[in-house]
């Protein structure tokens, strides 16, 4: 299902115009209008889901081969050093528009781009308390 005024759905399945890297039956890869590093793309899945909580699970194993697939791409392609594969669920990490993507960012030696998460250092209790928090 499309959702009516949503971007991506629209983008998706051609409705609007975008540089676009790949196309199947189920998805559209494009490049992003505000690209972190050369080549950072966009996987869209044409079907409207919000995020990765309403994702189809078939759909979730699909864009995972498909990022794989675009991977390999962009090493012969692009020459990319390395890449960053991000997914943002919910306002609060950092998601701005609310139809599934995976961000495909192509890493190059001396990119300038850093993505750093300041990290915590728990005890041992602390990280057990979370642990039995999340399997119980
Ligand atoms: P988010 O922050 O939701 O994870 O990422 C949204 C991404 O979509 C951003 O990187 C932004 O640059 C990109 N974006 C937003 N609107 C458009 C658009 O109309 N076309 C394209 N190609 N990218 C878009
Ligand atoms: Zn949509």
């Amino acid at each position: 299902m499309r959702k009516e005024n949503c971007i991506f759905c629209k983008i998706a399945n051609g409705e609007i115009p975008s540089k676009t890297l790949y196309e199947d039956r189920n998805f559209r890869v494009i490049l992003d209008l505000g690209p972190a590093t050369k080549g950072h793309a966009l996987i869209l899945p044409k079907e409207h889901a919000e995020n990765l909580y309403d994702l189809p699970q078939e759909s979730a194993s699909e864009v995972m081969v498909l990022a794989q697939k675009m991977a390999a791409t962009f090493v012969e392609k692009l020459h990319c050093d390395g890449l960053n594969l991000m997914q943002n669920n919910g306002e609060v990490a950092g998601q701005t528009v609310r139809h599934f993507h995976l961000h495909l960012i192509p890493r190059y030696v001396d990119d300038g781009q850093s993505i750093n998460l300041k990290t915590g250092s728990p005890t041992q209790e602390e990280l057990e308390a979370i642990r039995r928090t999340i399997v119980e």
